[in-house]
């Protein structure tokens, strides 16, 4: 039986976190807003109206693309995507063709070796959102159009198809979304659809153990509508199983867009795409082209925070605690600094890292205390008082027990006062570290045993 590698290319939509529109001065704030109450000519499509471009958007997706190790076109502009739809007024898209901001770019997928190539990042408008609403009969139904959405920043991030297996695709995309997080550019919430997944899937059989080009399969099944990993995990899986059993047959895969069925696990066909549809593109004639000097690309690159594949780095070299903490921490950025200040303030002479990051982690103690000081005081506190383990306190029972025979007979014989004798005993030989309640505790166990 031939074997088969998945060949999977993805296509990320993210919008942008700006204050305004793309092309006008709409906030583009739009979720669970009024529909319709964040419009204008512009992003209504209205004849004549001129658009006008939000450069920190531009920013923000240059910022973006170098941070992917895309290299930044000097020159770029948009141009006009044209297609029919109610969601689309204008009757074409603002968006860019042959010069997008970014292109060819690579990035590590984390915990792999794996680099994937990115083909390109641009920017475009959003469309305005449809809602549809059942009558009591098909016919009844209807179609609204909240125009909110429509004109918000959207950049789109294309892969090219070297992913082959799920895990990879989902580990990447899970960086993507941190990583926007980073920069501060998007909330990327996926139920918001502020993160938008389309995966693009083949199967190649094997030949050699790497892929190679000239082995692309010359179809791609497009799975759309996917609104979180896990979703995308059980699709991806659900495709691979429908394809295989094709090409198993000696069949072959119909090049279309397919959807998911969560209840049934399978994807279902969408729409089939006979040939490349023609969107007629040529150059916006409202919008001048953009051209980026060197030190504005510089400029740009120095507003770059750590990110999070620096960080992981780092806080290793520099703390050496465990990949789960370190995971957890640059997971929560808040919480990482918390962290780090707190290290800082402990100064590492009777805390050590690990300790602290097992304190703040396996607690939560930076709930308790909201400002680091307080933790660490209260660290060092416990520490200093109550460092003893169990096994310190049995071992120095054990000999307290015997020292005081006179005392253990007192006991036995129904004089319950000798215990806070015992208790004081057994802290003077642990230095006053052993927490009294455990003392007590594993005291009454050792004396009822005797
Ligand atoms: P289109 O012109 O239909 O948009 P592209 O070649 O531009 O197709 O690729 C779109 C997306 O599909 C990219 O993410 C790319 O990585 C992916 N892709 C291209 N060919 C394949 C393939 N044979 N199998 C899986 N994904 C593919
Ligand atoms: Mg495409
Ligand atoms: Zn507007």
């Amino acid at each position: 039986m031939s074997r088969f590698i998945p060949v999977i290319g993805l296509e990320v939509h993210i919008e942008l976190a700006t204050k305004s529109k793309m092309f006008c001065g709409c906030s583009a704030d739009h979720f669970a807003k009024e529909p319709n109450t964040q419009v204008c000519p512009v992003c209504l499509g209205l004849p004549g109206a001129l658009p006008y471009a939000n450069f920190s958007a531009i920013e923000q997706t240059v910022m973006f693309g170098l941070s992917m190790n895309c290299k930044i076109n000097r020159f770029s502009k948009f141009d006009r995507k044209h297609y029919f739809y109610p969601d689309l007024p204008k009757g074409y898209q603002i968006s860019q063709y042959d010069f997008p901001f970014c292109v060819k770019g690579k990035f590590q997928i984390p915990n792999s070796k794996n680099q994937i190539r990115i083909r390109r990042i641009h920017l475009e408008e959003d469309t305005a959102k449809l809602v549809h609403q059942f009558g009591d009969s098909k016919e009844k139904g209807i179609s609204l159009v909240d125009f909110n959405r429509s004109g918000v920043p959207l950049v789109e991030m294309v892969t090219e198809p070297e992913f082959s297996d799920v895990d990879s695709v989902i580990s990447f995309l899970q960086e993507i979304q941190l990583l926007v997080r980073y920069l501060g550019i998007s909330s990327a919430d996926m139920e918001k659809g502020s993160m938008r997944l389309e995966a693009n899937i083949s199967l190649a059989k094997a030949q050699k153990s790497k892929l190679q080009s000239e082995d692309l399969p010359n179809y791609k099944v497009e799975l759309k509508n996917i609104n979180s990993f896990r979703f995308l995990r059980k699709a991806l899986n659900a495709e691979i199983k429908r394809q295989k059993r094709i090409l198993r047959k000696g069949g072959k895969v119909t090049q279309e867009t397919r959807g998911y069925d969560e209840y049934k696990n399978i994807t279902f066909s969408q729409r089939i795409k006979e040939e490349a549809m023609d969107y007629r593109y040529f150059p916006e004639p409202d919008i001048p082209p953009i051209r980026f000097s060197k030190t504005q690309i510089e400029d740009i690159k120095s507003k770059i925070p750590e990110l999070p594949a620096a960080k992981r780095k780092r806080l290793e070299e520099k703390y050496g605690i465990s990949k789960e903490y370190i995971e957890i921490l640059v997971q929560d950025k808040r919480r990482c600094d918390y962290f780090e200040k707190s290290c800082e303030i402990s100064g590492n002479k009777e805390l050590s890292a690990k300790s602290i990051a097992g304190a703040l982690i396996n607690q939560n103690l930076d709930r308790k205390f909201e400002s680091p000081y307080e933790f660490i005081r209260y660290l060092k506190k416990i520490s200093k008082k109550y460092y003893s383990s169990l096994k310190e306190i049995e071992d120095a029972i054990q000999k307290v027990l015997s020292d005081n025979s006179k005392a253990v007979k007192d006991y036995h014989e129904g004089n319950s006062n000798v215990i806070g004798f015992l208790i004081g005993q057994v802290q003077k030989m642990l230095k006053g570290r052993g927490e009294p309640k455990l003392i007590r505790e594993s005291l009454i166990k050792a004396l009822q045993k005797d």
